[in-house]
């Protein structure tokens, strides 16, 4: 169970002028406005909040002194929640709330855009230039939002700071909080001749080129960002992110398992039977050279180190795994059907009678 007591840093037979007085203390210490962004002070001004919440009420107080618990959620809902709490307290208006800077021109919107690969592209990375519309820096005033030949003026309001204090009355006296300044909306700066192109925003519609720098051995779901190079921001401040979704279009002559390579080659019966040698495709281009033993049966797997996909942020490369098929012939002229079948009868192999010139079309 929590210790109320303990928070507000006072005795247990503390009268409520003494709890109030901790209080006060404690709440501005770790006022949010006091501490701008910082979560632990956030959390214990939560907790001195809530201990103050029960202890300053005499009913909740006994019930606590008896031995009840009391969850945070419980208290709060009440009262709509934390912020309300903190109106009661502080007065409303506060500078957004919990964690809420002042605001400022708004950033860019981060694009997804689709980028289709071949094979080898994706193995070994490439550059490939891709057109979006989204938001660009607006040419006419250079993302300022001012008519050319004018500037912003700072704003008076909040001295250029976006933010301005203000003092509140509140239960426990004056307090000073910060504000988003109303006047620039947080900006810093008044436009007073907005650009007619953009109507003060600093960037308009447009298509936006990029030369995506693809690293190898990405695949289909690499997502790769390019950090603001998306949608422009308000008068310039930064543009959002790009996401380049990778998707690799399938290849004819190898099939992809992670970082290996699959490929498939096939032979004759008698390649298979007396041994061959093949010419396996590379991936990078080119062939490699691949001896087929004497005696090697149907799906049959060599495996040839190092040809396979290069590591994406690693080192190595997976391999080309290379499986051999063996036909069987379904175009047997007259001349071949008879040596097979002298093959089958010395065999004492018993092939079905065909009619002559099955095979033949
Ligand atoms: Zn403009
Ligand atoms: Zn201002």
């Amino acid at each position: 169970m929590k210790d109320y007591y303990g928070i507000l840093g006072v005795d247990r037979d503390a009268n409520a002028d003494e709890i109030k007085k901790a209080f006060r203390r404690l709440a501005r210490e770790t006022h949010p406005d006091a501490n701008p962004g910082d979560a632990d002070a956030e959390e214990r001004f939560r907790q001195v909040a809530e201990a103050y919440e029960v202890l300053s009420d005499p009913q909740k107080k006994s019930r606590f002194d008896r031995g009840e618990s009391f969850g945070g959620q419980d208290l709060f809902s009440q009262f709509g929640g934390l912020e309300d709490i903190l109106q009661q307290f502080f007065g409303g208006g506060f500078g957004g709330g919990f964690g809420n800077a002042a605001r400022g021109p708004e950033r860019g919107r981060d694009v997804a855009v689709r980028l289709d690969l071949d094979l080898a592209q994706a193995a070994f990375g490439t550059e490939k230039d891709v057109t979006f519309m989204s938001r660009i820096e607006c040419p006419t005033c250079d993302s300022s939002g001012s008519e050319p030949g004018h500037s912003p003026i700072t704003c008076s309001k909040c001295d250029g700071h976006g933010r301005v204090q203000v003092a509140r009355q509140t239960l426990l006296g004056t307090m000073m909080t910060v504000a988003e300044c109303s006047d620039c909306s947080g900006t810093g700066q008044l436009i007073d001749h907005p650009c007619a192109e953009c109507h003060g925003e600093g960037r308009i519609r447009g298509e936006r080129e990029l030369t995506v720098e693809v690293p190898e051995g990405v695949d289909t779901g690499t997502r790769l960002r390019l950090n603001q190079k998306g949608g422009a921001g308000q008068r310039g401040v930064s543009a959002g992110d790009v996401y380049v979704e990778i998707r690799v279009r399938p290849d004819e002559r190898f099939q992809r398992v992670g970082d290996d390579l699959h490929h498939r080659v096939a032979i004759g019966f008698a390649e298979a039977t007396f041994g061959t040698d093949v010419e396996v495709p590379l991936l990078e281009g080119g062939t490699e050279h691949l001896e087929v033993p004497a005696g090697t049966q149907p799906e049959t797997v060599y495996r040839i180190g190092k040809r396979g996909i290069p590591r994406l942020q690693r080192r190595g490369r997976g391999d080309l795994l290379v499986h051999v098929e063996v036909r069987v012939p379904t175009d047997l002229d007259e001349v071949a059907e008879d040596a097979l079948r002298s093959y089958a009868d010395i065999r004492g192999e018993r092939p079905a009678e065909k009619k002559r010139g099955l095979f033949r079309r």
